[in-house]
């Protein structure tokens, strides 16, 4: 069992010294302590943890300057509502992203359309922890729901009245056909 004491990611971190030694950091996180993701979550368990881990490592271009990279994994099975029957799911997230760290905002605007890693601000005070929480706030999907949801889905909007009610009791599968045609669209989009 993993230690929720153990390490966080960094919020000041000397990621060009990391560099230098070819070094890697990792460690877990609750989960509760991302106060931006939590936002996004339902029936979160408050000793629920997530793994995080870094490398860094100079790489460097025939006549240029050694640049410093670094690797970041994250994992995390994320508990969200079903928006099928609304109850939590775990929705399982793995990110995976190489960066690269430029001298100043103008080079990293300047560079982030033509390269295929993301460039970030070298600092001696890099907050590792906030890009952790920026990834896994990306890496959330759209539309969380269960393979197969564990309770039968009641089709029937409760306010929709009698009437409606009745409607679907003779045509059992319409409603069901507009799930599908939106489970669709939803793995499209
Ligand atoms: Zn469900």
């Amino acid at each position: 069992m993993p230690n929720p004491s153990a390490q966080r990611p960094p919020d000041r971190l000397d990621i060009a010294v990391l560099a230098q030694s070819n070094g890697q950091l990792s460690g877990f996180d609750l989960l509760s302590n991302q106060e931006r993701l939590v936002v996004d979550l339902s029936g979160l368990q408050p000793d629920s943890l997530f793994n995080w881990q870094v490398s860094a490592w100079l790489g460097s271009e025939a006549g240029a300057k050694p640049q410093v990279w670094m690797r970041l994994r994250v994992s995390a099975d994320l508990p969200m509502q079903c928006q099928r029957c609304l109850e939590t799911c775990i929705e399982p997230v793995a990110v995976e992203r190489e960066y690269r760290f430029v001298a100043s905002e103008a080079l990293a605007a300047e560079g982030d359309d033509a390269a295929e890693e993301d460039l970030l601000v070298l600092s001696k005070q890099f907050n590792l922890r906030e890009l952790v929480e920026d990834e896994l706030l990306m890496a959330l999907p759209l539309v969380a729901k269960h393979q197969r949801c564990p309770k039968p889905v009641n089709l029937a909007v409760q306010d929709e009245g009698f009437e409606a009610q009745a409607e679907t009791k003779k045509k059992p599968f319409a409603d069901l056909k507009g799930l599908l045609v939106k489970d669709l669209s939803a793995k499209r989009g």
